[in-house]
């Protein structure tokens, strides 16, 4: 079977950008692929995070990867910080990567942008410690969306660039990104991305939230003002109620061009409600479930175990691997 590696971050609740752009493929994989997914916690704290709440978004990140439908027992689930593999390649593959390459990376222009009085070396070299998550087990294939393509073509460049040096060590990975979900748009400000870390709460939906919530958040959705109040499909001249027409498309697995038709002669308050039933329809069922495996700590910790147990595994064959490659003594 392929190997699959993904992960999302517990920097805060996961949102429906995370579900759709990179869970629900997860649960999709999970059948023939050999599938490796992780909480990344190393990560997070390229951004302040008070250690609590990591904790805490920790567990309840674990407690949504199950009840999105990952089954500890068809995939390995894993906190990246109990495989220290993941910082000691991480380290070697810094050696092997430009500043140029990281420099031109959009995420970290982003976040640097925000980040003001906390630019620090994690937030530059953050995709460097992604290529050794990926690396580390040989994935084949990593579902991601599409804001983590240019991460990806990275981990590539410096698979490739490794393997050249010091002969096929690497697999060369390929991102898997959805063809719709892949890029969820912030609800106010629809021109970028729904981000989980987003100092707004108003802008993303999370995977926890109250059905009232939601609601209320998508009827303040910004909508396009343009003269008439047409709803029709269009990324450029109409990005907020194009987001919401994608969302009810994922929501209900309708196409866009099945929905439009049905809009014609509604108004954006028709849609807001469509839409906003359907998310809250998507998600009470992953409420539910998430909050008995929230609450089953001994079951958590027995998935953490197992599923750290087998990362190891897989990670410490490819980093000796690596270690002999380089040159280093092995340890008597
Ligand atoms: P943060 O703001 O802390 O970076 P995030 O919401 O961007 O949080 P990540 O943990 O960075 O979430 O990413 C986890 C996965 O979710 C990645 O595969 C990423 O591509 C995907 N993802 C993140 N945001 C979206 C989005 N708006 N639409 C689709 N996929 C997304
Ligand atoms: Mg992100």
């Amino acid at each position: 079977k392929p190997v699959v590696l993904s992960g999302c971050q517990p920097s805060g609740e996961l949102t429906i950008g995370n579900y759709l752009g990179a869970l629900r493929q997860w649960v999709a994989m999970q059948e023939d692929h050999q599938c490796f997914y992780s909480l990344v916690d190393l990560h997070a704290i390229t951004v302040r995070q008070d250690p609590k709440a990591l904790r805490n978004a920790c567990l309840d990140g674990l407690a949504l990867y199950l009840a999105c439908g990952v089954d500890h027992q068809k995939s390995t689930i894993f906190v990246q910080s109990h495989v220290p593999e993941h910082s000691q390649l991480a380290w070697v593959l810094n050696c092997y990567t430009q500043m140029g390459e990281l420099n031109r990376m959009t995420q970290y222009k982003d976040k640097s942008q925000k980040a003001e009085a906390n630019m620090n070396a994690g937030l530059f070299t953050y995709p460097v410690l992604m290529a050794a998550d990926i690396l580390l087990y040989q994935a084949e294939r990593v579902p991601v969306g599409d804001d983590q393509k240019q991460h990806l073509e990275l981990a590539r460049d410096i698979a490739n660039r490794f393997n050249n040096i010091y002969g096929d060590t690497f697999t060369v990975p390929d991102p898997y990104i959805p063809e719709f979900g892949a890029r969820v748009m912030s609800l106010q400000e629809p021109t970028k991305k729904m981000s989980k870390s987003d100092t707004n709460p108003g802008n993303f939906i999370g995977l926890l939230e109250d059905p009232k919530k939601i609601t209320k958040k998508i009827k303040r959705a910004v909508t396009d003002s343009d003269e008439q109040a047409r709803i029709y499909f269009d990324i450029q001249e109409k990005p907020g109620v194009s987001n919401l027409l994608s969302l009810l498309s994922c929501a209900t697995g309708k196409t866009v061009e099945q929905l439009v038709p049905e809009y014609e002669d509604k108004m954006y308050g028709h849609l807001k409600g469509d839409v906003a039933e359907a998310v809250v329809a998507m998600l009470t069922p992953i409420q539910e479930r998430f909050q008995q495996y929230r609450q089953d700590q001994a079951f958590l910790d027995e998935v953490m175990k197992t599923g750290a147990e087998k990362a190891s595994a897989q990670a410490s064959g490819v980093l000796s691997k690596v270690y002999d490659a380089v040159g280093f003594i092995a340890r008597p």
